[in-house]
């Protein structure tokens, strides 16, 4: 094949084939849409087709929904032995590690993002899946036998039944197990609908965990493009034979997801979006590293993280050394460019229209009183003009209430804001109506947590970003509009579970 993918084409011919046509799961069987109709997906790095995949239709949600909730009720899996389920999501997490290189090239391919990381997310999908495998052999409910001699009480945790897993593109493979983890640890069946920006990965992911014995039926997946994307999803939202909707995405389709499960009162998870403060202290313990984490947790996946550290708030004290070290380390360290060379740090957007919301955000910055102080725009780089690239920007002096001090912007863009002392953080930190992530960074132990209990998100990093090396076990969700419910650690599983009382009268 011809084209700036060459290098992955030649280590990973069975993913570059030109032209992969994939098939989607429905029951017993990998097939296409039932009216035939397909859809293309396209690198967002070359604009070459990568693959096609069926644009599934009403029909084809109502025969997966069907085939989960008789696969349910069958009992295959949700009666099936704790440790047959564990067994096979160790087997998966085995086979995603056996096919990394497949995966990664997939997920360069269909997110544009950069190899290195496109590696660690495959590495990140399995240790989700094992740890899930560990909860399974550990699912208990409760006794109660002291409370009176004639009677005991039975606390029982069962499957939820079948879950509607719907998820986005920025973490495509690592997002749908943090939802089919502990789904299948459950016993629950699932109906999985991808972005159609990333179908690939869910269709990889569903043939691993097929291959590694996971029952017909279990797992089901249907793709479909564009607005047919949102038709799907609210079919599920609809379906009475869906008892529970896991949802990942943007706070606006939240909404649309909760007010349509409530037609059935479906539970509901929602993992929506941030605007997560990252609060630098003068006595950060030691400014590089503070530099170095406000850098990463802003460009990370070129910003389309949903925790990203998007609003830095910085002591007026350390200010202007600690922005110029943030805007030097930004130009020296990020390098834009074809996301399959191990060079490349700073890929793509996922799509033109991420591109175009991101670009419209660049021009609010620019005249909402905020200081540009590096980026701003498209990159000038010929080679780079058929990819969604923007340049890594930062605005600094941004006021509290701008546009791009609120709203979402999931693009390389970071405001920069700057405070006088812990009070003034703590409200800066506050004034947003999300609530996901945030992080201080501080030497005074008192201040951290003061902060820490003040800050109303569901994750607080004291001297890090993105994570301290504790990550499966720690609950992860949002307050306010960031979402409801917890995704990882136990109570990530006890979503995926329903609470029974039974109550025995001895004779
Ligand atoms: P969207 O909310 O547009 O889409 C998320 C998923 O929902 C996709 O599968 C999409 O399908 C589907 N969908 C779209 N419309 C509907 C609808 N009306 N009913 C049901 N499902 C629907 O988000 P993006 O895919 O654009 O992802 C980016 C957003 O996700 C960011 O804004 C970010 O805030 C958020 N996010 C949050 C995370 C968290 O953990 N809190 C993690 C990652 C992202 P299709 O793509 O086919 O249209």
């Amino acid at each position: 094949m011809s084209g700036p993918h060459e290098a992955l084409a030649d280590a990973w011919p069975c993913i570059f084939r030109p032209m992969r046509r994939e098939q989607m799961l429905i029951g017993q069987a990998y097939t296409d849409a039932a009216d035939g109709r397909t859809f293309e997906r396209r690198s967002p790095y070359s604009g070459e087709v990568i693959a096609t995949y069926p644009e599934a239709g009403l029909a084809d949600v109502e025969r997966a929904a069907a085939d989960a909730r008789k696969t349910f009720e069958d009992g295959r899996w949700s009666g099936a032995p704790a440790k047959v389920r564990a067994a096979i999501l160790r087997k998966t997490a085995d086979v995603l590690r056996a096919r990394l290189d497949d995966f990664a090239a997939n997920l360069v391919a269909e997110v544009g993002k950069p190899i290195s990381a496109a590696k660690g997310e495959v590495q990140g999908a399995a240790e989700v899946l094992e740890y899930y495998a560990a909860l399974a052999l550990d699912l208990h409910g409760e006794a109660y036998s002291a409370q009176a001699a004639d009677a005991l009480g039975l606390v029982l945790r069962e499957p939820v039944g079948v879950v509607g897993v719907i998820i986005p593109w920025n973490f495509p493979l690592v997002l749908a197990c943090w939802k089919l983890g502990p789904a299948l640890a459950a016993g629950c069946t699932v109906v999985l609908k991808p972005s159609h920006w990333t179908s690939g990965s869910a269709i990889l992911l569903a043939r691993a965990l097929s291959d590694s014995g996971l029952p017909p039926g279990v797992l089901n997946v249907v793709t479909g493009e564009a607005e047919n994307g949102a038709v799907i999803g609210q079919a599920l939202c609809q379906s009475p034979l869906v008892d529970k909707i896991a949802f990942t995405g943007s706070t606006a389709t939240g909404k649309k997801v909760m007010q349509t499960c409530a037609q059935t009162l479906k539970r509901v998870s929602l993992e929506l979006g941030g605007k997560s403060p990252n609060v630098v202290f003068a006595d950060a313990p030691a400014i590089d590293a503070a530099v170095a984490g406000a850098f990463f947790g802003i460009f990370m996946n070129a910003g389309q993280v949903c925790q990203a550290g998007s609003r830095l708030l910085v002591q007026r004290s350390i200010h202007a050394e600690f922005v110029d070290k943030l805007v030097a380390m930004t130009r020296g360290k990020l390098r834009l460019g074809d996301p399959a060379q191990p060079s490349t740090t700073l890929g793509p957007l996922v799509s033109e229209p991420q591109l175009r919301r991101v670009v419209g955000y660049l021009d609010q910055g620019k005249s909402c009183g905020a200081v540009l102080k590096t980026g701003g725009g498209r990159p000038a780089d010929p080679a780079l003009a058929r990819g969604h690239f923007v340049e890594p920007t930062i605005f600094d002096a941004v006021p509290a209430d701008a546009t791009i001090a609120q709203e979402e912007i999931f693009g390389p863009v970071l405001s920069v804001l700057p405070f006088e002392d812990e009070a003034d953080a703590l409200r800066l930190a506050n004034h947003t109506t999300y609530g996901l992530a945030a992080a201080i960074w501080t030497r005074d132990l008192n201040v951290a947590v003061r902060l820490a209990k003040g800050i109303r998100a569901g994750t607080v990093w004291v001297n890090a970003y993105h994570g301290t090396g504790v990550a499966n076990q720690m609950p992860y969700g949002g307050y306010r509009q960031s979402g409801i419910g917890r995704e990882l650690g136990r109570a990530g599983l006890d979503e995926y579970l329903e609470t029974k009382s039974v109550q025995i009268k001895l004779g």
